[in-house]
């Protein structure tokens, strides 16, 4: 399992900002080193074990761009049109015969170059005339309309690198090279719990001081959709003990535990204590909105982050909190989230010292500007809010005021994961 060194949380200050204590834990926790070779159609989103450079170029022959007629480049045509016979026609997947001086080969797109040719005429460009020749304009350059042998990636190429979260299109690439399968960093393990003695899981019966628990599988779904294998631990109930037990079991099989819900400062909290009684706690009081408080800690050498119960600040710490050390723990290179400018099309107070995350929905203004709405509610419980809205505005910490017309930087949810 991934491990966490036990002096890592050996830090001062009470409350710190989202940056200071994502670099903490990420620069601490020691990536998991397990690999496994997949098949290319299962890479994506998996995270590449290995460099991969290119065992040949892309393309790997020199090939025509367009369909019409290869010519060597010595013989074209200066100054004014001339007719050249037609020796010869090259299909793709086909090899041609070496071109005769003064010719024109017949050629069609992704067939190989002739030898001797470099230059192709588009057949929307040229005429046949009654003898069969073919009548080529003047002023093409040289080497027109052809894709040189590794002009896209020369072999030996760094082509892909280890720790990139693969995509559609590097599984494309690894394809290209005629690769099978890819070496991947093994999917990581992670337990997530909720808490709360007014959680009712889907399925079983609600008492009336009861709502259905819908944190559990928000999260399960975004760690999935981060790659990871989730173990469902269910609903723990606000008591020490127990909490306490199932976190210290949870431990030893997973890299990472995750709970949400308990963490703050109420009797009726007892993530903290419970953290306590088996491992290491720090209560990162982090200053983010919605959000604070997260703990953080390590039970048996693996981290734990507790969230908060509210879905809307459990959903707002996932991304900045544990999706940095999820890609962290699986050896991933950093990879920042990317906030867009729009136009704020809302005013909003804020604290200094503190980030701050604003719902909102992209509109295309009169102006051609995209703007975004903030969702006309601000609770931290509302999860219509995360429904009906297309992202979040980031408001960084130096900032105490949004006024309309402001630019302001968007995170699409569709980008988080
Ligand atoms: P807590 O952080 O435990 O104080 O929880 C704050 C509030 O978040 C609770 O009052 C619940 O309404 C809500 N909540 C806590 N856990 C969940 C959950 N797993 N799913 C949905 N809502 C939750
Ligand atoms: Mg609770």
């Amino acid at each position: 399992m991934a491990q966490l060194s036990d002096d890592c949380f050996a830090f001062g200050g009470p409350m710190m900002s989202v940056d200071e204590a994502v670099h903490l834990i990420t620069a601490r926790v020691t990536a998991v080193v397990d690999t496994e070779a997949v098949a290319l159609i299962e890479a994506d989103g998996r995270i590449l074990a290995r460099d991969v450079t290119a065992p040949l170029p892309l393309p790997p022959f020199t090939n025509s761009a367009v369909d019409g007629y290869a010519v060597r480049g010595e013989d074209l045509p200066r100054g004014r049109e001339q007719a050249f016979p037609v020796t010869g026609r090259v299909t793709a997947g086909a090899s041609g015969e070496a071109a005769k001086a003064g010719h024109a080969v017949r050629i069609f797109t992704g067939a190989p170059m002739p030898e001797g040719t470099d230059t192709v005429f588009m057949q929307e460009d040229v005429r046949l005339d009654d003898g069969g020749d073919v009548v080529l304009p003047a002023g093409l350059k040289a080497g027109a309309n052809v894709r040189p042998a590794g002009e896209d990636i020369a072999r030996g190429h760094l082509a892909l690198k280890a720790g990139s979260r693969l995509r559609p299109q590097d599984v494309a690439l690894a394809a290209a090279f005629g690769l099978t399968q890819l070496d991947v960093v093994r999917r990581l393990r992670i337990a997530v719990f909720s808490t709360g003695d007014e959680l009712a899981s889907p399925g079983s019966a609600r008492a009336a001081a009861q709502l259905y628990d819908s944190n559990r599988f928000m999260l399960m779904t975004m760690l999935r959709r981060l790659g990871c294998e989730v173990s469902d631990l269910g609903i723990l109930r606000d008591e020490a003990a127990p909490l306490a037990q199932a976190l210290q079991r949870g431990a030893s099989q997973h890299d990472l535990l995750l709970t949400t819900g308990g963490v703050s400062t109420g009797e009726e909290d007892h993530v903290k204590s419970s953290v306590e009684s088996v491992g290491r706690l720090v209560l990162w009081r982090m200053a983010i909105k919605p959000g604070r408080p997260v703990a953080m800690g390590i039970i048996g050498g693996t981290p734990f982050i507790g969230l908060p119960g509210n879905p809307v600040a459990s959903f707002v710490t996932f991304v900045h909190v544990v999706r940095p050390v999820v890609l962290a723990l699986s050896g991933a290179l950093p990879v920042p989230l990317v906030a867009i400018p729009v136009r704020a099309a809302f005013a909003y107070k804020k604290k200094s010292g503190r980030r701050e995350y604003v719902r909102v929905t992209l509109r295309r203004a009169g102006d051609g500007a995209l703007e975004a709405i903030k969702f006309p509610r601000e609770g931290a419980g509302l999860l219509s809010s995360l429904v009906d809205t297309d992202g979040l505005v980031e408001l960084p910490e130096a900032i105490t005021m949004v006024e309309p017309g402001d630019r302001v930087g968007f995170l699409a949810y569709a980008s988080l994961l």
